[in-house]
């Protein structure tokens, strides 16, 4: 099957789920899966379920009922992704001589490919921090390990993504510490729901239940990394919090929103006003690279998402023929935002948790080994 939309455009998906199936089977594997932001608002749709249906919650039971026992949310590692470049943002904001601006973001894999080879000259503008998929998978394998008495190669990292180019970023030699493989395997969307028909389980009966503790627990900052500008978002309203020492109104950010594929904004944050770029979709991302390398344009923080719409859109959802569902579903994960109790990444207990047991502070040693990379170095 071709990949739709899949930004690294040679790939094909490969068909993961034969792997994940033996490694439940296996006993001396601590099965440990992962699901993603934009995952939640489109898991459902091939399988016949109402939005209503298909909620987050469902998806935690669905899953659980594959027989996994560790089910865990990406959107706890998109809250310590945005605790570690913001950190490197304000840090790079306070020395503008020495500093590479602007910063872009650096969880889109796609995107990051695409600096790498298309504007070398420019991938040190790249946060150094992982992507929320791979910070996940080192923490994973280090401090959750240890709280299960085990080591690094008993836990099997599993991530439900919506994006096929996380297959390629979770096989890159370089970008994992802790293991061979922070991540050992990567399911789309599709992938997982191959997995629950061929099992047939009944999900519109399964009730409703939690993610599993202490990686299961996320802001409605991690849950907007699935749409385009929310990674600027998120970023932002830490930003603002770490430069003043209080939070912003949650949605103080919200110009940045939209479906327009490249588009700008400014916010004054104490004496400091910020120029940033938000781009979704590889031509809008070339468009915006030629304007930066010409000096026609001038930021401080860019975004961009490889697929049109961000994650929401990306080329491992389920496919509707000739129908775009990425802003509907960014839709819903920004709702999701709304009804959350916590809005700030850095108001999400468990990642305090996680700094004061294990990583100290963001940007800390512990940190950089862990949870950060050097693209430019990167071999896939
Ligand atoms: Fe993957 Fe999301 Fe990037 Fe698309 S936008 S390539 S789904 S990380």
């Amino acid at each position: 099957q071709c990949v739709v939309h899949c930004p690294v455009g040679a790939l094909r998906e490969r068909d993961d789920t034969e792997t994940v199936f033996s490694a439940l089977s296996d006993p001396t594997k601590e099965v440990v899966f992962q699901i993603a932001p934009a995952v939640r608002a489109a898991w459902g749709e091939s399988l016949g379920l109402s939005p209503e249906q298909a909620t987050e919650k469902r998806l935690a039971a669905a899953v659980r009922a594959l027989g996994v026992k560790h089910v865990f949310d990406t959107t706890f590692s998109a809250d310590l992704t945005i605790l570690e470049e913001s950190s490197e943002f304000v840090e790079r904001l306070s020395h503008p001589e020495s500093s590479k601006l602007p910063q872009f973001t650096s969880c889109c894999p796609g995107w990051v490919r695409f600096v790498r080879t298309e504007y070398p000259e420019l991938a040190g503008h790249l946060s150094t921090a992982k992507s929320p998929q791979q910070m996940f998978g080192a923490i994973a394998k280090s401090y959750y390990a240890q709280k299960l008495g085990k080591s690094a190669k008993d836990i099997f990292c599993v991530s439900v993504m919506p994006c096929v180019a996380k297959k390629y970023e979770a096989a890159t030699p370089e970008v994992s510490d802790v293991a061979d493989q922070d991540v050992d395997v990567v399911l789309t969307t599709r992938e997982l729901d191959r997995m629950l028909r061929a099992m047939q389980i009944n999900v519109a009966a399964l009730p409703e239940e939690d993610f599993d503790s202490p990686l299961g627990r996320g802001s409605g900052a991690g849950v907007i990394f699935g749409v385009t500008g929310g990674v600027m978002e998120a970023a932002l309203r830490t930003a603002y919090w770490k430069l003043t020492g209080s939070n912003p109104p949650a949605d103080a950010f919200q110009d940045i929103r939209g479906q327009k594929p490249w588009r700008e904004a400014s916010f004054s944050i104490g004496e400091t006003t910020l120029r940033l770029a938000v781009a979704s979709g590889l031509g809008s991302a070339r468009a915006l690279m030629d304007a930066l390398r010409a000096g026609q344009v001038s930021y401080d923080f860019v975004e961009v998402m490889a697929c049109p719409g961000g994650c929401s859109g990306g080329g491992g959802q389920p496919i509707h023929d000739g129908e775009d569902h990425a802003a509907q579903r960014g839709q819903r994960l920004y709702a999701l935002d709304q009804e959350s109790p916590i809005r700030f990444s850095h108001e999400n207990p468990t990642i305090q948790t996680l700094y004061q047991e294990y990583l100290g502070h963001p940007l800390s040693e512990t940190a950089h080994h862990l949870l950060h990379t050097d693209q430019r170095k990167w071999t896939l």
